[in-house]
């Protein structure tokens, strides 16, 4: 069992450290929220006083942050975290960046002997509470097949995209498909509603017809139709609708620098961006589905 350090306690976060805890790992833990912290060390992981000491005497770092600016903030510059890691450390870098971030991030890494996997997840809240999420690995394969067993504590379908940054490639390629699923899938919602359709039996035929998708699947836009959805919780937890569009943008600048056409990424980008404008950002990025009709909760 390993000695391992998570930063980064949010909706994802705190359920995969706690598939660690439950796998036998020893965890210290770090999150800015405090009362993530506490959940975490009522289960019996130790709470550290800030990033520098949850990874002092390690094995292995786990971190699962925002964006791209809170993961070059935590590990580069003279006083990031890189620096205080020995070397030898494997370093899981868990979050949805760019891949150029990642990039970097593991160039810094390499140069002081520590090993690092940029790993980011597919799978939502529901695949990392379950531990069956979906890695997206970059770097070396030897790293990889070190980083396996703890990786699979936390997921089911472990992938070698690529050397590094490659796995936030797979990521955002994904994600892009991901959000533009969503939008088709609230906008035929409210086109059925509309024109008098069950909401549930809608779902249910598209599901099983040539329309059926993930979204469909798993987590449709419509409050009510899936009880365990965020759209059946006020459109709470779950994915934010700013964190989309963070990877939608992200996926536009991976095009930018390879002359991509993607036009229903950057459609789906501006539908996202007026969403945040409408102050929606915090919610779960199925709230897209009321920007075709307000479903009466
Ligand atoms: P979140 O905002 O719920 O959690 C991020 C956590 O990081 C917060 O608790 C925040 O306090 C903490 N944090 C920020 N800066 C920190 C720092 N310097 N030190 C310590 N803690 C810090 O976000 P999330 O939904 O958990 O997503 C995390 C990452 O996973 C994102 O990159 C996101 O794109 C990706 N992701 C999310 C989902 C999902 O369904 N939520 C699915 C796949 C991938």
């Amino acid at each position: 069992m390993k000695k391992i350090a998570f930063i980064g306690l949010g909706n994802m976060g705190l359920p995969m450290a706690r598939n660690l805890l439950k796998a036998g790992h020893e965890l210290k833990v770090f999150d800015l929220v405090q009362a993530a912290v506490d959940e975490l060390v009522a289960e019996g992981a130790k709470a550290a006083n800030d990033a520098h000491d949850a990874v002092a005497g390690v094995d292995l770092v786990v971190s699962m942050l925002p964006a791209s600016r809170h993961v070059e903030g935590l590990y580069l510059g003279d006083d990031g975290l890189l620096a205080f890691i020995r070397a030898g450390t494997l370093v899981l870098e868990c979050s949805t960046i760019s891949p150029d971030a990642a990039r970097k991030v593991h160039a810094r890494a390499k140069a002081l002997g520590i090993d690092l996997l940029d790993a980011p997840v597919s799978g939502g809240t529901a695949g990392a509470a379950a531990g069956t999420l979906t890695f997206m690995v970059g770097g070396d394969g030897k790293t990889l097949e070190k980083a396996r067993p703890v990786l699979a504590a936390m997921g089911k379908n472990i992938f070698h995209a690529g050397p590094e940054g490659a796995g936030q490639v797979a990521k955002v390629c994904n994600n892009q498909v991901l959000a533009v699923q969503m939008i088709a899938t609230a906008e035929a919602m409210a086109l059925g509603v509309a024109n008098g359709l069950d909401p549930s039996a809608l779902a249910e035929i598209m599901r099983q017809s040539s329309g059926g998708n993930w979204v469909l699947e798993r987590y449709n836009p419509w409050p009510g139709v899936m009880a365990n959805a965020p759209a059946s919780n006020g459109y709470q937890g779950g994915f934010m609708a700013e964190l989309m569009a963070k990877d939608l943008g992200l996926a536009q600048e991976a095009a930018q620098l390879t002359q991509n056409s993607t036009p229903m990424g950057a459609l789906a980008l501006q539908l996202y961006k007026m969403l945040l404008k409408q102050g929606k950002g915090r919610q779960d990025f199925s709230v897209v589905q009321q920007l075709f009709i307000e479903p009466e909760a």
